[in-house]
């Protein structure tokens, strides 16, 4: 069975009260979860020990992850933060390859999969974000561009590794603009994901597909009704805390 899984990513918002307020309305809303999905919360680095002194580290219920990680070990790497460091603290989740950091941050195929393999390395889970931008889609070369992300970020991973990899379909133009993916769509590409993945010797069962883009709690339920599509990642929704448990009900 794969892991259904919803994390939030917070992105560059936050502050101590909004960390406290938000983490302890979501742990004490875990309660009344009616599933068994595991809940990542993603917050800006400089917030995670304020979350993982809210939600105790590793046996918690909810998760703790980074938002990003050096593609070095350690270092004269002035502002930067490795996966061992991350580890070293207590998370148990490592987001890499986001849009935005390939957008903004001109974050390239190969440098995506060095950050895996970073990663990996440290112990982590690590959440490999894909997607086509919206030129790409209308092109008619979406299928193709995610599967090339997903064969470059994951092609050098061992056998042993893969219950540890997560890949979340984002379709960059979803991303934050309100705009899904239809149920129909997100599902066939991640069906085409599913099938990458098994061509690089993934097994069926270790690996979640996580769907992102403009998910909310009353768009959340159909997308995970999806037989390939495992829970999602989750961006402006999960800076409201009933928001965010309405999506992990749903999962
Ligand atoms: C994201 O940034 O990963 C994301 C999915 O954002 P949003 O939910 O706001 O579209």
């Amino acid at each position: 069975m794969r892991r259904k899984i919803v994390a939030g990513n917070w992105k560059m918002n936050g502050s101590e009260d909004l960390v406290r307020n938000l983490v302890n309305d979501v742990s004490n809303g875990m309660a009344s979860l009616e599933n068994c999905v595991e809940v990542v919360i993603i917050p800006p680095a400089l917030y995670v020990r304020d979350v993982l002194s809210l939600v105790g580290q590793r046996e918690a219920a909810v998760a703790t992850g980074v938002q990003n990680v050096a593609p070095w070990d350690a270092g004269a790497y002035t502002g930067e933060i490795s996966a061992a460091m991350a580890a070293d603290v207590g998370c148990r989740y490592a987001l890499v390859g986001h849009s935005e950091r390939r957008q903004l941050f001109g974050e390239t195929d190969e440098l995506v999969a060095e950050k895996v393999r970073k990663v990996l390395a440290s112990g982590l889970a690590v959440i490999v974000c894909v997607g086509e931008t919206l030129a790409e889609r209308e092109q008619g070369v979406a299928e193709r561009v995610v599967a090339r992300q997903v064969r470059a970020a994951l092609a050098e991973v061992e056998s042993a590794d893969w219950p540890k990899v997560i890949v979340a379909y984002e379709p960059v133009w979803a991303i934050g603009t309100g705009k899904t993916a239809t149920a129909a769509d997100a599902q066939a590409m991640h069906q085409a994901i599913r099938k990458e993945l098994s061509g690089l010797g993934a097994p069926e069962s270790d690996v979640s597909v996580l769907y992102g883009g403009s998910v909310k709690p009353d768009n959340a339920a159909e997308l995970f009704a999806q037989p390939d599509i495992d829970g999602g990642l989750i961006g402006g929704a999960s800076l409201i805390a009933d928001d965010f448990l309405g999506i992990c009900q749903a999962a």
